[in-house]
């Protein structure tokens, strides 16, 4: 059991994952800070974190400097939607780089070990298949994507020099496709569009001919590998992919949607996004064998909890009269 000075600060901890890991954290005995700009995590979360004795909010852009007494650092700050993304491109990719600038110059003044949300997207569109760590990418600079992809990559890069040349603690979680309570109702992943379209009747909007695959972990299981990936005293710098290995076509992911949910929902092919990855699932070969992690959450249980959370979401929005349409966001498509 971790003692009270083992004090974690989550950056973005009030978006989705962070909101649901600073529980785990706090329920595991840890004190947490949870820092976040509230750009597109819910004021909600932050207040529900804050009313924990063992959590406390603090609003600020990881862009500007901070200074903390911590011992861990867990950076998820990073709008992580491709239509929350591409809203603000250049305010992307500024996140992922001086936010992380700032978060290692943090880890190296204070001792404290990082850990940092990279992603799947480093590969790109891959051309390997299934993803190994060793798989250098395939992203497009120039395109609409890139202000992720590239961002998290210069983060990488920047991660893996303090810890050469500064000798910073620091280690790399590549985070695929993560769903589960906690996320928005206008998130705009296709987790949360497929079952809140569902869920209203509304048509189930599909980018492209749905023949793309994607490899969804609940975020229980992410939850339990990023704490490993923190606790670990042998995982290194050296990333490690976080993922689910169960592919599915996105054709194949909204029947199972529409079936679950009772939906009378038809589905609408819309044109396809920019650049979007055609193939995703990760090999998580060391993620086994350095954290002995590998997740256990089937995809229909995950699933069944995760609309059993939205139903209630759309129930409190019908309820308050906040009642916001999932729409497709047009500049993401060619
Ligand atoms: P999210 O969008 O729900 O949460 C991101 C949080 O970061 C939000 O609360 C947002 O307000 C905050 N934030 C954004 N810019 C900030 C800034 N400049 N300063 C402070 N806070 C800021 O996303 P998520 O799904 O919870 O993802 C969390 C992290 O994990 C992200 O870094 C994302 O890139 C990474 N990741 C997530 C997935 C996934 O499938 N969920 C997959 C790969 C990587
Ligand atoms: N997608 C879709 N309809 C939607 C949202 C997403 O067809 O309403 C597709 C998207 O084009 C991609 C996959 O679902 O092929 C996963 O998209 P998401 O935005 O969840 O995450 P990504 O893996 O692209 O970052």
């Amino acid at each position: 059991m971790p003692s009270q000075s083992n004090t974690v600060l989550v950056t973005g901890g009030a978006g989705f994952i962070g909101f649901n890991l600073i529980k785990e954290l706090v329920g595991r005995g840890y004190f947490a800070i949870c820092l976040d700009d509230l750009s597109c995590g819910p004021r909600e979360h932050a207040d529900e974190l804050d009313r924990l004795a063992k959590c406390r909010f603090i609003r600020h852009d990881v862009v500007e400097p901070i200074d903390l007494e911590v011992d861990f650092i867990i950076n998820l700050a990073c709008p992580a939607s491709p239509p929350a993304y591409q809203r603000d491109p250049i305010k992307t990719t500024l996140t992922s780089v001086l936010g992380i600038r700032n978060l290692l110059e943090l880890a190296r003044t204070r001792g404290a070990r990082l850990v940092q949300a990279s992603t799947s997207e480093v590969y790109g569109d891959p051309l390997e298949h299934p993803q190994k760590e060793s798989y250098f990418g395939n992203v497009n600079t120039m395109g609409p994507r890139a202000c992720y992809d590239e961002g998290k990559r210069c983060a990488e890069t920047l991660i893996y020099d303090y810890s050469r040349i500064h000798g910073v603690d620091a280690r790399v979680a590549r985070i695929f496709n993560t769903y589960g309570p906690g996320m928005r109702i206008d998130d705009g992943r296709v987790v949360s569009n497929f079952i809140v379209q569902a869920l209203r009747g509304e048509d189930v909007t599909i980018y492209g001919d749905g023949l793309h695959t994607r490899s969804m972990c609940f975020v229980d299981d992410l939850v339990d590998g990023l704490i490993r990936l923190m606790e670990s005293a042998e995982a290194g710098v050296a990333p490690v992919n976080l993922g689910n290995p169960r592919e599915i076509s996105v054709v194949d992911f909204a029947e199972l949607v529409i079936a679950m949910t009772g939906s009378s929902s038809r589905i609408a092919y819309l044109p396809e996004a920019v650049d979007d990855p055609h193939l995703r699932r990760p090999d998580i070969t060391r993620a086994q064998e350095v954290l002995r992690w590998r997740p256990r959450v089937a995809l229909e249980d995950g699933l069944r909890e995760t609309i059993a959370y939205f139903r209630g979401q759309l129930a409190e929005a019908a309820v308050s009269g906040l009642h916001q349409g999932v729409k497709p966001v047009d500049d993401m498509r060619s």
